[in-house]
C-alpha cells in the first residue's frame, strides 16, 4: 500500500465522523469585523481579547522596527539571533509579571514543550489536568516522565496521586484559564498542594496575561510569588495581539532553560522587529486599562443577555464563553447557520474537547460592542430553539 492510500483512509474516516477540519481564508486584518471570500463577518472566534492585533500604534511600531531591523533574526538566540530588542522585551516581561527573569520562545507551543521536557526526566513525575492544552500534554510525553493525569479541576484526585508518588522530582502542570472551557484553575490551592507534597507548580497563562491580575496575569491575580509559583508561562499571541511566548521565573530557572530547553536552543530567534512591536504592545496593554475593563463589561453583558434569552451558559466568567451542545452534528448544523448569517465562531469538536461535549466557543473582546453581542445572542436563541 502506498502512503497516500493509507492516509486517504484516515481522512475518509475522519470525514465520516463529521470531524474534518478546514481553514478559513481571511482577506482582512484580524479584528471583530473580518472579510472572507468577499463577505463580511462578525468575528467571535479570535483570541485578540484586547483588540490590539491591528492597533494603529502597533502597525506603526512594527513598520518602524522593520525599517531598522529588517525581517529575519538570522540565527538562533545562542548563535547570533539575540538582539537588544529581545533582551529588553524579556526584561520588561519579567518586571511585568513580577519574576526575576523571562525567556522568549518563538511560540507558546515551543515554550511548553521546551520547559517541561527540560525540567523532567525518566525518574520524575508530572501531574497534569486532563484538559490541559495540547502543548503541555506533549511536553510531558516528550519528557518521558511518569504521567499522572487528574480529572478536570479535580484537586482531591491530584492530592491522592501526589501522595502516592515516589518520583524524584514532581511537577504539577496546569492551564490557568482553560482554553476550551474558560474556567480558571484554583492556583492558590494548587500552589498549597504542590508545597505540601514537595512538587513544583508550572502554569500556562496564555489566556490570563493581559486580562487577569490587572493585566499582570494569573499568578498576581492569585497573589502567588515566584516561590509559590516557580514556573510561569504565557503567550504574546493572545491578549497582547502579537506573536511569541515566554517562560518567567528565577534567575536559575531561566539560565537552566537557556542551557537545556531544546526548542529554545535549536530554533531561529523571533524576528527582532516583532520583539520591538511586542514591547509596544506590552506598554499599551499596561497603559490602557480601559481595554481590560471593556472586556469585563462585555463578559457581564453577554452573560446577562444570554440568561434573558435562555441561551445555555457555562460556568465560565472569562472572555471564553462556551455553549456546550453535546452532539457533533447539531453543533455543525448550528455553526453552519451562524456562518450563513455572517457570524464567525469556533465550533469545537472532539478530539479537541471530550466526547459528547461539542461546543460553540465564543471569545469576547474589548472591540465588541454591546449591539454586536446582542445581535449574536438573538440569532443564537433563534437557532437553538429550532435546532
Ligand atoms: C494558544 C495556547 C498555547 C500556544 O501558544 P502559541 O503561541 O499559539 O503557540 C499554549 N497554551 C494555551 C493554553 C494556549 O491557549
Amino acid at each position: 500500500m502506498s502512503l497516500d492510500i493509507e492516509l486517504r483512509a484516515a481522512l475518509a474516516q475522519r470525514k465520516a465522523l463529521g470531524r474534518l477540519r478546514s481553514r478559513l481564508n481571511l482577506a482582512s486584518a484580524q479584528g471583530v469585523e473580518v472579510e472572507i471570500d468577499g463577505q463580511p463577518y462578525l468575528n467571535f472566534s479570535s483570541n485578540d481579547y484586547l483588540g490590539l492585533a491591528q492597533n494603529s500604534e502597533l502597525r506603526e511600531a512594527l513598520a518602524q522596527a522593520g525599517g531598522r531591523w529588517g525581517l529575519g533574526s538570522g540565527a538562533s538566540h545562542l548563535v547570533c539571533g539575540h538582539s537588544s530588542e529581545h533582551q529588553q522585551l524579556e526584561q520588561e516581561l519579567a518586571a511585568h509579571v513580577g519574576r526575576d527573569r523571562a525567556l522568549l520562545f518563538s511560540t507558546g507551543y515551543m515554550a511548553n514543550i521546551g520547559a517541561v521536557q527540560a525540567l523532567l526526566g525518566r525518574d520524575d513525575a508530572v501531574f497534569e489536568d486532563k484538559l490541559n492544552h495540547a502543548s503541555l500534554l506533549d511536553g510531558a510525553l516528550l519528557s518521558r516522565a511518569k504521567r499522572q493525569r487528574y480529572g478536570y479541576l479535580n484537586y482531591e484526585q491530584l492530592e491522592l496521586r501526589l501522595g502516592s508518588s515516589t518520583a524524584k522530582r514532581k511537577l504539577v502542570l496546569t492551564d490557568s484559564v482553560f482554553s476550551m472551557d474558560g474556567d480558571c484553575a484554583d492556583l492558590r490551592r494548587l500552589s498549597a498542594l504542590s508545597a505540601d507534597y514537595g512538587a513544583s507548580l508550572m502554569v500556562d497563562d496564555a489566556h490570563g496575561l493581559g486580562l487577569l491580575g490587572d493585566g499582570r496575569g494569573a499568578a498576581l491575580h492569585f497573589g502567588l510569588d515566584q516561590q509559590q509559583l516557580p514556573v510561569y508561562m504565557a503567550t504574546l499571541g493572545k491578549a497582547l495581539g502579537s506573536f511569541g511566548a515566554f517562560v518567567a521565573g528565577s534567575e536559575t530557572l531561566i539560565e537552566y532553560l537557556v542551557q537545556f530547553a531544546r526548542p529554545y536552543i535549536y530554533t531561529t530567534a523571533m524576528p527582532p522587529a516583532l520583539a520591538a512591536a511586542s514591547r509596544v504592545a506590552l506598554k499599551l496593554m499596561q497603559e490602557q486599562g480601559w481595554r481590560r475593563a471593556k472586556v469585563g463589561a462585555n463578559i457581564a453583558y453577554f452573560r446577562r443577555r444570554a440568561r434573558e434569552l435562555d441561551v445555555p451558559l457555562s460556568s465560565s466568567h472569562s472572555a471564553i464563553q462556551p455553549i456546550v451542545l453535546g452532539d457533533d452534528k447539531k453543533l455543525m448544523l448550528v455553526a453552519e447557520q451562524l456562518r450563513q448569517r455572517a457570524y464567525l465562531l469556533g465550533a469545537i469538536r472532539p478530539p479537541t474537547v471530550p466526547e459528547g461535549s461539542a461546543r460553540l466557543r465564543i471569545c469576547l473582546s474589548a472591540a465588541h460592542s454591546k449591539k454586536q453581542i446582542d445581535s449574536l445572542l438573538q440569532c443564537l436563541a433563534e437557532l437553538l430553539e429550532s435546532a
